[in-house]
This record gives C-alpha cells, structure tokens and sequence, in this order.
C-alpha cells in the first residue's frame, strides 16, 4: 500500500509550495487508498518553533489535508538516528573521522585557492579502528567512489550522478546528532514511505539519499522531484511576487476546496481541465500528470476557479468556509442564520468569501441601519415618499419575485420612473448602501416583515 508523507521544517510561516506538495502528497495517498503522514523536521532546535508548527497544522487543516495518525516529530527520533549510524559503523558502511571542522575547512580552502576539486576525502576512510584516536569524530557515509548512482525519478526521468562527484557525506556530527540526510533516510524507512513526492530543490539530496538506503540495504522509495513554483516573470516565488504563505491565501478569501482545485492544477494536469472538483481530483491524480516544467502562479486563474467553487458549493459549506474567513479577517462572527438564506442570491457573482459577506452585508446588519453618506443621498424627500407610496403595495404582495417586481413596477409606472429611481432608494432602505445585489433578492432574503420595517424606518 502506499504510503506517503509531507516533511515541513518548522521555521516559519507555511509557504504555498509545502501547501502544494502536501496537496500531491495526500492526493496520491487519497487515490491509492494508501496513507499520508505527517513529519514535523524540527531536528534544528535553533530554527524551529512551536508557532511554526502550528503555522504547518492550521495550513493542513484549512487545507482540508488530513494526516494519518499523529504527527511525527523528527527530533524525537534522533536516538534512532544514532542507532542506525552506530550499525552503520558496525557494518563498516560509514567510518569514523576524526578530521577536525577547522581541518576539513582549510583543505576546502586551499583546493579552491589552486583550483582543485573542493571534495572532500577523509584520511581516516580506510584507518583500522585500532590506529584511531581518543578524540571526537564524526561518522561519515563510506559512499562507493566510482559507478554512479541513478534516481529514477518518477517526474523528471532517469537521473545519473557520477559517484565520483559525491563526497562520504557526514552522518553524525560530532556531538552526536543526525545530520538531516540520515534523519531523512531513518524517518522514511521507519514510517513505511513509499513514495517522496517533494520539490525537486531535493534532486540532488536524493543522490545522498540513494546512498544511505543502499547502505543500510533498504529498498528506495519511488522518487517524484516536482517543479517549484515560479511567479509570473518566470521566477522562482518569492515574497517579492506577493503572497507565499498558505495564511495568506486564506486571508484573501479563497475557499479552501478552490485553493485545492488550483494548487493542484499548478504543476499537474488532467487534460485541459481546469476546474474540478475533490472527488475528479482524486479519481485523476496520477504522477505522471505532473509537469517537468515550473508553473506560473496566476492570481486571476485562482480568482476563476474560486468564483466557480462558490457558484457550485453547497451553501451550508459557504457558510461555514465563510465563518472561518471572518474569524481570520478580524471581523465580527457573521449572525449564521441570517447569512445562510442569503448564500444563494449573493454566490454566483462573488469569487472570494469576502465578497460573499460584502455582498450579504444586507443580511447581516441590523436596524436601526445607519445608510453610508452615498446611499442617504437616495433617500432625499421626494425619493422617501415614493417609499411611503410603495408600502401598501409591499404590504399586500404574496412574498415572490413575480409580486415583488409587479408592486415596484406599479409605483414606477404610476410616477412616470424608471425602475433604477426606485432602486436607488430601496437599497439605501433596505441595505444602507448603493452597491448590493438586487432589490428584490434583498427583499426574498429578508422576508416581508424586516423589509417593510427598514422601508418604514426611512419613508416618509
Ligand atoms: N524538511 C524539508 C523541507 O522542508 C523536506 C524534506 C523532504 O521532503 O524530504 O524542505
């Protein structure tokens, strides 16, 4: 079965190429019917915090990425790590080194002052245990030295390294903790991962990784190295091109089934098609959909596909994807009651869900409505007496659109005004506003008694 995982590093906010790595990751879980895990690599104590990894968890889970069992956390596992260095050494599949930092530093130095090769051999590769020093060491992998070694990537191909260009890289340091390449290698091992799916940043570590595996005799995982996400200009993403956080994105009202829609179709694709929904996702995704090329990331696309989500969504899901947003935008938690009948008549023409509540904001107030200074200029005398005029009819109208339009078209007509005067006035009544939707959804949404209130609260 299969098993995947996302491997954050909790150092900051989430960015939107984890986001879509875990997307891919749980994607092709999901759709195998296999497991996606979660590991935390917190191994760098310095780096890591605890904000960060609850940055990791609320992203996943506004996300809607849910992971199999507990989070792993990578430091916990750092005694396993030693232990599998102290086999390793056992084996005589890594060595000792005794080599100082400082002395590994100065060969560095002196290669590249006269042009050599900067790779490192270490003298104590092949010293018996017997000629060793009491004094601190490192362990170093005891990589084969010629040959190469061969990533069979699932996205970019076959491919080669030459292991001649690949050093005994350290596996312990001398303080005895796990650098992250066996860290990496342990973790996956241990948690049964059969599939990396990750930035192709991590080609060349794979090399490394390759090595350890073999080492140790452990079956490799499939590797699938995807393209990073650029910004427009072709760029690898960056603060710079704007919003990188997937906290941001949610600040910006995305709904979270659309986020996923189009993080999956930045880097993967079905076909030509663009919008879908969870349930095409998974029945489609597949490795070899993913591109070899980076994608662009495109602000308006998302915008698109968003605003279908919310034409399609249920309502009672908007609510709540609209809830959340509130709460995340600082705003007063939406009156839920009062927001829901008016979900309908405000999703076709919104892409984001602060849009929704912008647009519902008709529901959501309350009287006594204070009208914004644009809005109170509709309602001037003669407009509030055309209010006056229209109550009877309002109070006598079966409560549907056709009744409702027939009674604003009867005072129009009477006055000799076209329906936009009429308007104008009754969505300063009934909204406080001049941009809402349209007067007679307002007037459904709230029913007949709330509306002849607002009306009879300005019309004189
Ligand atoms: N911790 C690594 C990162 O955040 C990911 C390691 C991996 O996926 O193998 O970039």
């Amino acid at each position: 079965p299969v098993v995947t995982r996302i491997a954050p590093s909790p150092t900051g906010t989430m960015h939107i190429g984890t986001a879509r790595t875990a997307l891919f990751n749980w994607l092709f879980a999901r759709a195998q019917g296999g497991r996606f895990l979660l590991r935390v690599e917190d191994t760098d104590r310095a780096r890591s915090t605890p904000e960060a990894t609850e940055a990791i968890y609320g992203g996943l889970r506004w996300l809607g990425l849910d992971w199999d069992g507990d989070a792993v956390s990578q430091f916990n596992n750092v005694p396993r790590h030693a232990d599998v260095a102290a086999q390793m050494l056992a084996a005589g599949t890594a060595y000792k080194c005794f080599a100082t930092q400082e002395e590994v530093a100065a060969f560095r130095e002196a290669a590249r002052a006269e042009g050599r090769s900067t790779l490192y051999h270490s003298p104590w590769r092949d010293t018996p245990a017997d000629q060793h020093p009491d004094a601190p060491f490192v362990v170093r992998l005891k990589a084969p030295r010629d040959g190469e070694t061969v990533i069979d990537d699932a996205v970019q191909g076959k491919v080669t390294f030459q292991n001649e260009q690949l050093d005994d890289m350290v596996l312990l340091r001398s303080d005895g903790t796990p650098t992250y390449m066996l860290a990496v290698v342990v973790d996956d091992h241990d948690m049964g991962i059969t599939h990396v799916i990750r930035g192709d940043d991590h080609l060349n570590n794979a090399a490394r990784q390759a090595q350890i595996f073999d080492a140790m005799g452990w079956p490799q995982p499939v590797w699938a190295h995807i393209p990073l996400i650029h910004g427009a200009d072709g760029k690898k993403l960056s603060k710079r091109h704007g919003a990188t956080g997937v906290e941001e994105y949610a600040a910006m009202g995305f709904p979270a089934e659309a986020m996923r829609n189009y993080l999956a179709r930045l880097g993967w694709s079905h076909g030509d098609d663009e919008f879908f929904t969870d349930a095409q996702a998974l029945e489609w995704f597949d490795l070899e959909g993913i591109g070899k090329a980076p994608a662009r990331l495109d602000l308006k696309k998302l915008e698109n596909i968003s605003g279908q989500h919310l034409t399609q969504m249920e309502d009672a899901a908007i609510l709540e994807a609209a809830c959340d947003f509130a709460a995340r935008d600082g705003r007063a938690a939406p009156n839920r009651d009062a927001l829901l009948p008016a979900i309908p008549f405000v999703k076709e023409a919104s892409k984001t869900l602060g849009q929704i509540l912008d647009r519902a904001h008709f529901a959501l107030t309350v009287r006594p409505i204070e009208p914004e200074p644009k809005a109170a200029k509709a309602l001037d005398p003669v407009s509030r007496g055309i209010l006056f005029e229209l109550t009877p009819h309002l109070q006598t109208a079966t409560w549907s659109r056709d009744a409702l339009e027939g009674a604003v078209g009867y005072v129009a007509e009477a006055r000799g005004l076209g329906l936009g005067k009429l308007a104008a006035p009754l969505r300063a009544a009934l909204a406080g506003r001049t941009a809402t939707p349209s007067v007679f959804d307002m007037m459904l949404v709230l029913g007949q008694a709330e509306t002849l209130a607002r009306i009879a609260d300005v019309a004189a």
